[in-house]
């Protein structure tokens, strides 16, 4: 019995319980009171006398990045669209975008009226190949957009040196990477800014939330009106009692703040989160060690990377195994030896059915609009054969002691050794299979 697969009924790895996400930081039950007794629930309400967390996080997350300005907002596709558009983007214009990442990344393109140019990645990294950007420059680009993904830092170096050469603004997609250093910086103060994603399943959260930092005051005041309905906080706070945002005309925009609730939450969670990113970096490294030893290839990182942070461990299957099982045959087989999901990478964005423009009316803008839209039009190889062969672990599963670490690596042996009872037409499987135990990101995007 021990030998056989748990997915086909036989006795799993492991039956302990994992750790869960969130964990709230030690402040935060207090800092949620004072919110709820402040008379303040929100910037867009009444000053009463102190600054308000919105404020107080936006000045530790902008400390914490070694920039001067942050500016809150609703989530991350909030923060990418804000930062789109304070980039100049707008109708037809073309924005490079990795072809791998979660569906926001083109969603977003496409939320301010432009044209995503998905791009192939590195097979080593999964984040934006320098030479496929630079190949997909066109007179038309207006923006490019690099997505740190899962624990790995694109190429900065190459990329930053590219958007210098042509002259156009880099977006860093931090979503997937808070805390993390290239060369010593931040991430997110690496280029013209970066946007951070505060969703209940990222390293950093409140549930829902988002930020855009930048070294720039004038693409951080653009920021600001963009996101409060054209409004920007005054420079010195208001007598008590009377707004704190006040209404300049200066440039339109809509509602995408978060809430004092939010704010308050992250403020505290920001003091927990080099612990914890630091506890899911040791477990990585022995994961790393074990599963190599297996034959296994964890994602790997840039050159220029000074301190990685996991929100999702990705590891590519060893070549020569599992060529004609589908992933999702050996992601149900972990999930069921490990009590957690494993699952594959992300489908290439103008394969994930999540992605889908000829649903939205709002994007037949004219037959020339529709044809540069259609996802139909790219080929992305290195990113289909990454979603064929790549499986993925939540940073949840990171957040424990080095014996999870040899559940998983125990997992992984076990499904390799017995393969074969994988393969189509090995037998139907009749365990109880995994739970649907789902990473909230890879089901459901409710910006969508
Ligand atoms: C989560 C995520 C987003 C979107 O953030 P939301 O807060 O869910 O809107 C964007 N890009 C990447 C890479 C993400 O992982």
């Amino acid at each position: 019995m021990v030998s056989r697969l748990a997915v086909k009924g036989g006795d799993a790895v492991r039956t302990r319980p994992w750790p869960v996400w969130p964990q709230p930081a030690p402040g935060v039950p207090g800092a949620v009171a004072d919110v709820l007794a402040s008379g303040r629930w929100s910037i867009s309400g009444p000053y009463r006398g102190t600054d308000s967390y919105e404020r107080r996080f936006a000045r530790a997350f902008a400390a914490y990045n070694g920039v001067a300005h942050c500016v809150p907002a609703a989530s991350g596709t909030a923060s990418l669209m804000l930062a789109l558009e304070a980039c100049g983007v707008g109708a037809g214009d073309e924005v490079i975008v990795p072809g791998l990442s979660w569906v926001a990344s083109g969603s977003t393109i496409l939320g301010v009226n432009a044209v995503p140019v998905f791009c192939d990645v590195d097979p080593e990294t999964l984040c934006l190949d320098p030479a496929a950007v630079e190949a997909q420059i066109t007179e038309r680009t207006r923006a490019i957009v690099v997505v740190h993904l899962y624990s790995a830092l694109a190429d900065m170096d190459a990329l930053t040196g590219i958007a210098e050469r042509y002259g156009l603004p880099l977006i860093e997609d931090c979503a997937q990477a808070h805390g993390a250093t290239y060369r010593g910086v931040r991430v997110g103060a690496l280029a013209t800014a970066g946007t951070f994603s505060m969703q209940h399943s990222k390293v950093l959260t409140s549930g829902e939330g988002g930020a855009v930092i930048t070294r720039d005051a004038d693409f951080a005041r653009r920021v600001e009106h963009l996101r409060a309905d054209g409004r920007c906080l005054t420079d010195a706070p208001p007598a008590p009692g009377a707004m704190e945002l006040v209404e300049t005309g200066e440039l339109m925009g809509n509602n995408r703040c978060i809430s004092e609730f939010q704010a308050a939450i992250l403020t505290e969670q920001l003091t927990a989160l080099d612990a914890q990113n630091e506890r899911r970096r040791a477990n990585a490294a022995l994961l790393d060690e074990r599963l190599a030893g297996l034959g296994l290839r964890p994602q790997s990182t840039s050159a220029g990377t000074t301190s990685r942070t996991y929100y999702t461990y990705a590891v590519r299957l060893p070549d020569g195994q599992f060529e004609d099982t589908p992933i999702s045959a050996v992601t149900e087989a972990l999930s069921a030896e490990l009590g957690f999901p494993a699952l594959p990478c992300y489908a290439p964005i103008p394969a994930n059915r999540l992605y889908a423009p000829h649903t939205r009316r709002r994007y037949t803008l004219g037959l020339d609009h529709e044809e540069r839209i259609d996802p139909k039009r790219f080929a992305l190889p290195v990113c289909e054969e990454a979603a064929r062969r790549t499986v993925t672990l939540h940073h949840t599963a990171l957040l424990g002691d080095a014996e999870d670490m040899e559940d998983i690596a125990a997992a992984f042996g076990k499904v390799l050794r017995h393969g074969a009872e994988l393969a189509p037409g090995a037998g139907p499987a009749h365990g109880a299979g995994p739970a649907h135990l789902a990473d909230p990101a890879h089901v459901a995007d409710p910006a969508l």
